[in-house]
Parts: structure tokens; sequence; C-alpha cells
């Protein structure tokens, strides 16, 4: 039996619509998904476009895709964690379990960790198999339309929960998809005040709606100024940077609180100068690096503010394509006017 795949088929920009067997022969420990929702992610733009990143990184050919939501259809004889039925996501992070890393638990820094979607088959088509290891079961009874978005709602999650954020001020440096995610997250958790830095109108907007204080526009405004304006000239408890840009992460440096706190998810392509003795010693911050999300920890916090209703999964996309859309879906990513972008692969049949 075929299914319908999106592959990165060559060394060249594009993904190509290809007819491919299901991978229905399952090794233990795998199920097989029947996919309902899939969303595009940055690093899946990344691959589309072919740019420096994907040519070191990518051994094509391969199904591309990693944000899923589906049912399960088949289990490995040996699988009991998930069963036929069930509608699932999967940590996109396959980790090796054995290195130092693993052993101490910190699965999210796994030094031989494979990415799905990238280093093995993704999520962009009918059906996939994934190890069953990776699979978190949804308890929300959300429609799965929705469920595709929860990974990357995981990074946003890591990234704006690892310094407690209840009656601080927050920044969110770079109002993306992932950004727009953290505006509502400090909402939801209690964030006495949160301001947004974005360049794009489009998302601006977005991250005034979901609840942003202030909205900074740092083609326009004196970002430093604006932020040192906002909080009385004290600076920010806690910055949240999502963009990767070199002036926007200096300048967090300087708007940054003594005592505060940096998390930081965007990666820069370009060196980054920080006074390390000013803006970090004598003002004695705390930094820290968020790769993916804790596992499985940071899926855990997810489920509960789903369940606890804090936040509203559908606020994040602002748009549905059919699973024949990829193209109209990749331009509308790529424009920058959107929060996230899902692809539909099978309405739920429930
Ligand atoms: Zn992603
Ligand atoms: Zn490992």
């Amino acid at each position: 039996m075929d299914m319908l795949a999106y592959v990165k088929a060559g060394r060249e920009p594009g993904l190509v619509l290809e007819h491919r067997p299901i991978p229905d022969q399952l090794l233990p420990g795998e199920a097989l998904i029947e996919i309902l929702a899939t969303s595009i992610c940055g690093t899946d733009v990344h691959l589309y476009k072919w740019d420096a990143w994907s040519q070191k990184r990518v051994k094509p050919p391969f199904i591309a895709g990693h944000e899923f939501s589906g049912r399960v259809i088949k289990v490995a004889p040996d699988v009991t964690r998930v069963k036929v039925g069930d509608i699932v996501s999967a940590e996109t992070h396959i980790v090796c379990g054995t290195c130092e890393f693993c052993q101490r638990g910190e699965y999210h820094v796994c030094e031989n960790t494979k990415i799905i979607g990238v280093d093995t088959d993704g999520c962009f088509a009918q059906y996939a198999k994934m190890p069953v290891s990776n699979l978190i079961v949804d308890h929300s009874g959300l429609d799965p339309k929705y469920l595709s978005i929860q990974e990357p709602l995981g990074n946003a999650v890591h990234t704006m929960l690892h310094f407690d954020l209840k009656d601080r001020s927050v920044a969110i440096v770079g109002a993306g998809p992932i950004g727009l995610m953290g505006v509502a997250i400090a909402r939801a958790v209690g964030a006495k005040q949160v301001l947004a830095i974005e360049i794009n109108e489009y998302r601006r907007n977005l991250a005034a709606k979901l609840g942003a204080d202030l909205v900074i526009n740092p083609l326009k405004e004196d970002v430093i100024q604006a932020v040192l304006q906002a909080t009385n000239g004290r600076g920010i408890d806690v910055v949240c940077e999502f963009s990767g840009n070199k002036t926007a992460i200096e300048q967090a440096f300087k708007y940054v609180k003594a005592g505060g706190k940096m998390s930081m998810l965007g990666i820069s392509p370009q060196t980054i100068e920080i006074d390390i003795s000013n803006d970090v010693v004598f003002k004695g911050i705390h930094l820290y690096g968020v790769v993916g999300r804790e596992m499985f920890r940071t899926w855990e916090q997810v489920a509960d503010l789903l369940k606890r209703k804090k936040l509203d999964l559908s606020a994040f996309i602002t748009h549905f394509y059919r699973f024949d859309q990829m193209e109209e879906a990749m331009a509308t990513m790529m424009s920058g006017n959107s929060g996230k972008v899902v692809l539909v692969v099978k309405e739920d049949a429930k």
C-alpha cells in the first residue's frame, strides 16, 4: 500500500510530493501512526529553502516534517505504552539512552540525538512510524488539528518556564510563532508585565492580542530606551530570546536587570558581542540555553497548561491548509505574516 509524502528528494530547494510505501513493517518498540495534522517549523523552512544550514546538516532523500498529531493504527507486539486508537504527538528528539547525558537524565542534551524529519523519515506524510518511547498520548480531548503544535509549544514552555515568571517583568524578544506562544505563557503563569519586541507588524499585532502590555518595533524605536522607560529605568527581570538576531541579543544584555535572567532559544548565524564584565558578571545575571524540550518534564507542563485551559492552542494557529497545499503553506510561513501554519492531513473522524 502506498501513501503520499513530502520528500526532501535531492540537494536542492523544495519538497517533492511522492508516493511512498506505508512504513507498516514495525520493529520492536515502534508504532504506525495515521497523521491527522502537521505543522510547519522554522526547520522545515530551512530544509525547503535548502539554505547553508540544511546543506551541511541533512542527507536527502528523506520525508520531512516533525510536528504532528495522529492516531495509532498499529503497534509492534511488545508495545504496551500506547494502544491502537490513541491520539498522539511526538517528542521529536530521539535520544540514545546510553551516553553520559542520557544516563544523568539530561536527555535533551544527548550527544547522539536524532531528529525526526531531519535525520529520520518525518511526518509530512499520510502515515509515519515512530519509536513508542517518543510518543505523547493526548488526554486533553482537543481536536487533533490543533494538537500538532504541542512540540513547538514545548520549546516555548521550556524557554519561558525555566525561570519563575510570577510577578516578574518579562521581555519576549522575537514574536514569531514560538515567541507568540511565549507571550501567552507569560500571561498564563502570572507575569506582572509582558513586553514583546518584533519587527513584523502582523506579529506585533498578534502579540498585543495575546496579552503583551507593550509591543516595541525595533525598526522604529530605540529598544533599550523603550524597555527602560517601561520599567521605571530598572530593566527587565526575565528576558526570553527567540529571535537569534545579533542586534536584538546585544540589546537584551543592556536592558536585563541586575540579578535578572535570560533564557535563549533563538540561534544566530553571527558572533554576538557581549560585555561579559559589565553585563553578565557585575550584573549577576543567569543565562540559560534552551535545547529542545526537557524530556519529559516540558511535555508534562504543556499537558498541564492545556488541561487547566491556561492556553488556547487555536490562538497560535493563523492558517490551516489542506495536505496538498504545501507550497501555499510554505509561502505563508516565509512571508512572516503568520503564527503557526498547520496542514490538515486528515479530518478526524471520531
Ligand atoms: Zn519544530
Ligand atoms: Zn544520549
